[in-house]
């Protein structure tokens, strides 16, 4: 202790005791001055950016009415657990850093607003991000994230989401719930498909570039990513044929999904679906038949929204004890779309018109060709709905070939 105590600088010492918001950036630090242990107790704002610090000491953690912490640009890899104690907390940026993980005890920060771990190499968040209600700005860009957690539509208050440059492969559907999110950014990832159902809060700016594996839009989520309102109308529709269940009577135009991916006759084009979709029913077929296990889902899920509007933390509390996991997640994760027609909720089996459409994407001078889908209940949803009509796909039925 004597050592230690040797070793502090009086002069900083003095200058810590002084402040209640400390700027030390650049000032080529390896390691958090001890002098913050000893004289730190009444800081609330600590900026240490740009220096080569390579870990947050455990008795950092005491500087318990610390409410903003800035430590962009060193070189931490690993935080300690009782980073959860630091309750005060509302700002964290640790940015540029080389962080791998993050504690579990995060979650406890409930008065975060603002999370800043962008270009570090973590791999996930905490499952339960979802705790984190106050949070308002979260920045992931730059990590080797490959999804988002499920609990972050939970964070009712965040309006700023950045995941650009992760290997993003799908988003979590109920993401559109969010009721403040107004700026979305998932560009150069992997995604595959975006949620189907159209965001709940408009305006909202949403950016999805460089995802080359971005294989469709849904009608809904279309006019959030162009920069127009995209019209009805068709400029090409696709027939599709299943790629490896052959049916043995070519009456049965029931069409099953092989790993969510269904194939385009006529291209070399497969396009893949999200993988809670695992049923198209051909809408030519006069005898399909929506299963009673998806009826089931949508009026079980029409009940519990009506009752519980949009407090999904209420709703999970409530179904969670009477209904098997698998269910409980289909419903926390709300629908795979909404009938384009009624808007009755749909889950696992639609009827599905997909074609392609040039796109002029937000943001960019780019017009984009894109498959687009438009998601039906059930057959008498599909021949009722204005789309057809307008667009007298009626009258040119896709053929659909099993
Ligand atoms: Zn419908």
């Amino acid at each position: 202790m004597e050592e230690e105590n040797f070793r502090l600088q009086p002069d900083w010492i003095k200058e810590v005791q002084a402040k209640h918001v400390l700027h030390w950036n650049y000032r080529g630090f390896v390691e958090v001055p001890r002098e913050l242990q000893h004289a730190g107790d009444q800081l609330e704002e600590i900026y240490m950016k740009w220096n080569y610090i390579s870990q947050l000491p455990s008795w950092f953690t005491a500087i318990d009415h610390l409410t903003n912490l800035y430590l962009f640009g060193n070189e931490i890899s690993y935080l300690p657990e009782e980073l959860g104690s630091m309750t005060s907390l509302s700002v964290l940026d640790f940015g540029h850093n080389q962080l791998t993980n993050l504690p579990a005890s995060i979650v406890k920060l409930t008065r975060l607003r603002c999370l800043s771990v962008e270009f570090n190499s973590l791999t996930q968040l905490p499952s339960d991000i979802g705790k984190l209600k106050k949070l308002e700005h979260l920045k992931v860009n730059g990590n080797k994230l490959k999804y988002l957690p499920n609990s972050i539509s939970l964070c009712e208050n965040l309006s700023e989401l950045i995941a650009d440059l992760n290997h993003l492969k799908f988003l979590p559907q109920n993401i559109v719930y969010l009721p403040k999110l107004n700026f979305l950014s998932v560009k150069s990832n992997q995604l595959r498909f975006m949620p189907a159902v159209a965001f709940f809060k408009s305006p909202i700016e949403v950016l999805v570039e460089d995802n080359e594996y971005l294989n469709y839009l849904s009608f809904d989520m279309s006019s959030f990513i162009a920069n127009s309102r995209i019209q009805m109308g068709r400029d090409e529709v696709f027939d599709f044929c299943n790629r490896k269940e052959k049916s043995s009577s070519p009456s049965d135009q029931n069409l099953h999904l092989i790993s969510n991916s269904i194939h385009l006759k006529n291209s070399n084009e497969e396009v893949v679906l999200p993988p809670t979709l695992n049923k198209l029913h051909g809408h030519a077929n006069k005898g399909c038949i929506i299963s009673l296990q998806e009826y089931c889902l949508r009026i079980v899920y029409s009940m519990i929204y009506r009752l519980n509007r949009l407090n999904s933390s209420c709703l999970q509390n409530q179904i969670s004890n009477i209904l098997p996991v698998n269910i409980t997640n289909l419903f926390l994760d709300g629908p795979t779309a909404l009938c384009h027609r009624c808007k009755k909720p749909i889950f696992r089996e639609a009827i599905m018109i997909l074609f392609s459409r040039a796109i002029p994407l937000m943001n960019l001078n780019l017009i984009k060709k894109m498959k687009l889908t438009v998601f039906f209940c059930e057959r008498s949803c599909y021949y009722e709905s204005d789309f057809l009509e307008k667009d007298s796909i009626l009258q040119r039925e896709i053929e659909w070939v099993s």
